[in-house]
């Protein structure tokens, strides 16, 4: 067995305070595609040119019909955790505290059990909706597929909130917002558990977004482990980066080999 893998299965069992760091990659076995890299790629553009709070409220219908509604790959609800979420599940089970921050918006976390206290989705959660006033009740509190009408789309409405009849958006963070643009996300949280930690673990990410960004910062003015568990090194070694300890394979094929 590898050196990398060794380490990281010491730093699983031994770490009081231990982030897993979550990405798309994790995701790809259950079916959905990792819109950076691979073949699916193309979608990226459309993605990032279409998912931004300034293209919703230039056009929330046509926002919901050819974005949200149209590209149904996005659609994660439906698919499955697999062997990766479910070999984290069990080996943050009892250990209060290690933590999954997840980028994915897919759930897939939460179906395979992870504790609430322990996940942190700072993406946000697709199949949950909030309303565009802030001062509303329906922004704090999301609601869910059974309380929007979505099918008023295909009719040429906007969904709306329950509470005070605004127009509700998925409560997913978008390219143009900022963590703290909603608690969901709980953000300081998760920066929070990123500071204390005795090690951080990278899953399936392409490191291009800000937590992870921020992840490799703390992991290397803490000199604390920092590991990479992908299918491609680590590209970005340099000054001032975490000293990332590549761990090389598929996130299903790996994980539950930790359990061991
Ligand atoms: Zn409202």
């Amino acid at each position: 067995m590898d050196r990398g893998f060794q380490a990281l299965s010491r730093a699983v069992a031994e770490s009081e305070r231990l982030v897993w760091l979550t990405g798309a990659g994790l995701s790809v076995a259950s079916g959905i595609p990792a819109y950076r890299t691979g073949p699916e790629a193309v979608w990226d553009r459309m993605v990032t040119e279409w998912g931004t709070n300034a293209r919703f409220r230039r056009d929330p219908l046509a926002w919901w019909r050819e974005f949200w509604l149209g590209l149904h790959d996005l659609d994660p609800r439906g698919r499955r955790p697999n062997l990766g979420h479910d070999a984290i599940t069990t080996l943050v089970g009892g250990r209060p505290g290690h933590v999954v921050v997840t980028q994915n918006v897919d759930a897939l976390h939460a179906r395979s059990g992870v504790r609430a206290a322990q996940l942190i989705e700072i993406h946000g959660r697709h199949g949950l909706y909030r309303c565009t006033e802030a001062g509303c009740r329906g922004f704090f509190e999301p609601a869910t597929d059974a309380e929007v009408d979505l099918a008023v789309v295909a009719r040429g409405e906007i969904p709306t909130c329950g509470v005070c009849g605004a127009p509700v958006r998925p409560l997913v963070l978008l390219f143009d917002e900022t963590y703290d643009s909603h608690p969901f996300y709980r953000a300081d949280e998760a920066f929070r558990a990123l500071e204390r930690a005795d090690a951080i673990v990278f899953v399936g990410t392409s490191h291009a977004v800000g937590v992870t960004e921020i992840a490799q910062q703390m992991a290397a003015r803490r000199r604390i482990p920092a590991f990479h568990v992908n299918i491609a090194p680590y590209e970005h070694q340099g000054f001032g980066r975490a000293a990332m300890i590549d761990v090389i394979g598929r996130a299903e094929e790996l994980l539950p080999r930790l359990l061991r």
